[in-house]
């Protein structure tokens, strides 16, 4: 008993055991959440392909342009920093040493998440069609325009 209250008194005046400040402060070279900058981006979706969690998708617009959208789930993402070793262009995504919020079961970030993976999906299908499109448009465009220039030739010999 009095072994008790010695270790008690020891306890009650000696610093604590854990580390002061423990558990807010990151350690060094700590790996966090992924930022993304659309301004440097060149949207080549590198960073799409080596995600090894499948955390980054991006929505593909409809005019069969390059202006891609975006998306990221810091709840699927594993921190290993791939995307912005992979990434070409410096700045468009920085690892931070930052967590993502905590999400209730409300938020259903999964659900929200299986609904742009399938979004992306349909998106960049469609995005092909229309590029392709768009491409065949152009060389008709092209090829008018090379024939009209072998008329207008003609003529002149004429
Ligand atoms: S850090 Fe890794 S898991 Fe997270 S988005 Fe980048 S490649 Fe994907
Ligand atoms: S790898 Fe970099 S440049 Fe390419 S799409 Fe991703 S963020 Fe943009």
């Amino acid at each position: 008993m009095l072994k008790m209250f010695i270790e008690s008194l020891k306890n009650l005046f000696s610093e604590p055991a854990t580390l002061p400040g423990f558990g807010t402060e990151p350690p060094k070279g700590y790996r966090g959440l992924i930022v993304y900058n659309k301004e440097k981006c060149i949207f080549c979706t590198k960073c799409e392909l080596v995600c090894p969690a499948g955390a980054i998708r991006f929505i593909y617009p409809e005019d069969g342009s390059r202006n891609l959208e975006y998306k990221y789930n810091p709840y699927l993402c594993i921190y290993c920093g791939e995307c912005v070793r992979e990434c070409p262009k410096e700045g468009a995504l920085i690892q931070t040493d930052k967590m993502p919020e905590p999400a209730t079961k409300e938020d259903n970030p999964n659900e929200t998440w299986f609904e742009i993976e399938k979004l992306a999906e349909e998106s960049k299908k469609k995005w092909q069609l229309a590029l392709a499109k768009k491409r065949q448009e152009a060389l008709k465009k092209a090829q008018q325009a090379k024939q009209g220039k072998k008329e207008d030739n003609q003529d002149k010999k004429n």
